[in-house]
């Protein structure tokens, strides 16, 4: 196995390898994310190979991404090695490759790693876990001037644009030129970029202030841009509405029922006008990856896969869809995509497979338990929606941070963002400041 990949050179196609096969049935889960940590973690105690692939080295606690990209955490403070995972749980193998390819006749995957070419990893039971990305509902080509929030990479990107913009407003002699770099939009008003734009209020106006000679970062101009009525459409109408006051006592001027037409290296063309702007941030839609179409399973617009009650792939057997690339219902509305229904789905699947494997059948279809729904808008206020209740303020702020600081992957990274965010409350300051050197 090792002669033929040491022949394969490294960008060539491939050394194909069978991954051996030994007694115990085999459970492939594709994505470390939540959804599939959760899976893999169900499976614990089963006796199987429980097989995580995923194309990154770590788990990216993603709520927080938003705090990496206005410099108040640094990325390994809300990232996880996943190998780690190898040492608490006995039965799990993490592989760090890209999976290109499913065969579902074959009942394998493609496992693709660049340096060492294509290895096929045989499977009994698969998960499908790997999420989603940014959409640009059919403008493609205007990623390359607005970049969206997924990543690690796509926080850093976003944190180095913001921060490089005011010391392009500091050099510039030309007034028009400031404007425009002084000036930042963000398309889609969901959590996201609610989340993205108050951090960033509150970064310009505290942070910022008395670091620069020539221009003043409280005179940025930030706005947030959605074709909805209103911003978070999700939430309530009335917690829409506070969140709206909110920001614009933070100076975010808000935008609905506005169209994005174009986004180009000057701005954008919204709802028929021009705005000039240096930083542009897309928090609009999502699409899934490339993976749940290969399972030759209907899809919806976003393409999700549909899934039956038990987040089964409907006519194939042994394989599942969860988290945010499964389009599940439940009472006829969509299952939300966020953190708390990817790990609820896949640890149903993990147990579904567990009791599989001792020769059990499960009855319950999956339920989700909807914890709530919450949203910062910068510091000390939060909204919080769960069925009847509606709050907002100060002390659904302390919940938030409180559940989040609880919820992150490690104790580290626990203490680490708590110290954090303690220094920055009271000092408004903001320790990643960092703008990467050019390659
Ligand atoms: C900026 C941001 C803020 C958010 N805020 C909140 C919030 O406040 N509260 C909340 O509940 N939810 C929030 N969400 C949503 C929440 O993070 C998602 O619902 C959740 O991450 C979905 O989990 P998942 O496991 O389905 O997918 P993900 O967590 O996205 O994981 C997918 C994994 O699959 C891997 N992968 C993908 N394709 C492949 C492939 N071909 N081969 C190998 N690996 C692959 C990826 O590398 C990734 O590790 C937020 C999301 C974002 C982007």
């Amino acid at each position: 196995m090792s002669a033929m990949l040491a022949e394969t050179r490294p960008d060539e196609a491939t050394a194909v390898v069978e991954a051996p096969r030994g007694e115990r049935k085999r459970v492939v889960i594709i994505g470390g994310g939540f959804a599939g940590l959760a899976a893999a973690h169900a499976l614990r105690h089963c006796d199987a190979e429980v097989v995580l692939i995923d194309r990154r080295n770590h788990h990216i606690f993603q709520p927080l991404l938003y705090q990496v990209a206005t410099a108040v955490l640094s990325p390994s403070e809300i990232a996880a090695p996943i190998r780690q995972l190898e040492v608490k749980q006995r039965n799990l193998s993490v592989l760090l490759a890209e999976v290109t390819g499913v065969s579902l006749a074959d009942r394998t995957v493609d496992a693709s790693d660049r340096g060492a070419g294509i290895r096929k990893v045989a499977f009994d039971f698969l998960v499908v876990a790997t999420g989603v990305r940014p959409s640009y509902f059919g403008h493609d080509e205007f990623a390359r001037y607005a970049p969206g929030l997924k990543n690690l990479n796509d926080a850093e990107t976003i944190r180095a644009k913001i921060l490089g913009a005011f010391e392009r407003a500091e050099m510039t002699e030309h007034e028009g030129e400031r404007a425009r770099q002084m000036t930042f939009v963000l398309v889609g008003a969901g959590p996201t970029g609610v989340e993205l734009a108050a951090s960033l209020a509150q970064m310009v106006k505290v942070t910022l202030r008395g670091n620069f000679r020539r221009i003043d970062p409280a005179k940025a101009s930030i706005i947030l841009l959605d074709g909805a009525k209103r911003v978070l459409s999700t939430f309530a109408e009335p917690l829409s509405r506070r969140v709206t006051g909110r920001l614009t006592k933070l100076g975010v001027k808000v935008l609905t029922g506005v169209k994005v037409e174009t986004v180009d290296e000057q701005g954008v063309i919204a709802g028929g006008s021009r705005i000039p702007s240096a930083t542009v941030l897309w928090t609009a839609g999502v699409t899934a990856s490339a993976i749940p179409k290969m399972l030759g399973t209907k899809t919806d617009r976003a393409g999700r896969a549909l899934v039956d009650p038990f987040l089964k792939v409907v006519d194939v057997p042994g394989v599942f869809v969860v988290g945010d690339a499964a389009s599940v219902t439940q009472n006829e509305h969509p299952v939300p995509g966020v953190a708390q229904a990817a790990i609820q789905e896949g640890r149903y699947v993990g147990r579904l497979i567990a009791k599989e494997l001792k020769g059990q059948k499960v009855k319950r279809p999956f339920r989700y338990f909807d914890k709530g729904n919450m949203a910062v808008v910068g510091k000390n206020y939060a909204v919080l929606e769960r069925g009847w209740l509606r709050t907002s303020g100060f002390l659904t702020w302390l919940v938030w941070a409180f559940v989040h600081i609880l919820s992150l992957p490690q104790l580290q990274n626990r203490l680490r963002v708590q110290r954090q965010w303690l220094w920055s409350y009271f000092t408004g300051q903001r320790s990643s400041r960092l703008i990467p050197e050019p390659p």
